[in-house]
């Protein structure tokens, strides 16, 4: 199981983290198959945005009508941890078992504990587990070059 982000969409998603923090941003990743072609950010709404995220309903609703529309899937649901690390909370399992069986995408964590180092991982959550899904980007890893001094 993996999920691809082109490199653009992981900076907008490192972006709305750190314009957000200390509180959890959220949002979704639209796509087809496995590929990440768009990001929407939305507003957090939970009553407290620093530990909890809660994404509004008419939010979902029209994102998902945008994706029918558009002969696209709602692929991920991202939230930042501010501080703590990139694995889904208790909350954040329990909440998408409740809904899983009308909504069950993959789970896109960004951890801001680092700020100049911030890290995604993804999830697939289960009823009875939680598996980490691999999460790549478009082209070739940046490999540092030889420097002589
Ligand atoms: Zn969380």
């Amino acid at each position: 199981m993996k999920i691809i982000i082109p490199r653009i969409i992981i900076s907008k998603l490192f972006e709305h983290s750190l314009l957000e923090d200390p509180d959890e941003c959220c949002g979704l990743l639209l796509g087809n198959d496995e590929k990440v072609i768009e990001i929407r950010n939305l507003n957090n709404v939970h009553d407290n945005p620093m530990t909890r995220y809660e994404i509004d309903n008419k939010d979902l609703m029209k994102a998902q009508k945008y994706c029918d529309n558009n002969n696209m899937d709602i692929l991920g649901v991202y939230h930042s941890h501010t501080h703590s690390q990139a694995y889904p909370s208790p909350t954040d399992i329990g909440k998408a078992r409740e809904i899983k069986d009308f909504f069950d995408p993959y789970y896109i964590l960004i951890s801001l504990i680092e700020k100049t180092r911030p890290i995604i991982r993804g999830y697939k959550i289960d009823l009875d587990s939680v598996t980490e899904i691999i999460v790549e980007h478009d082209g070739e890893a940046y490999i540092s070059p030889t420097m002589n001094f």
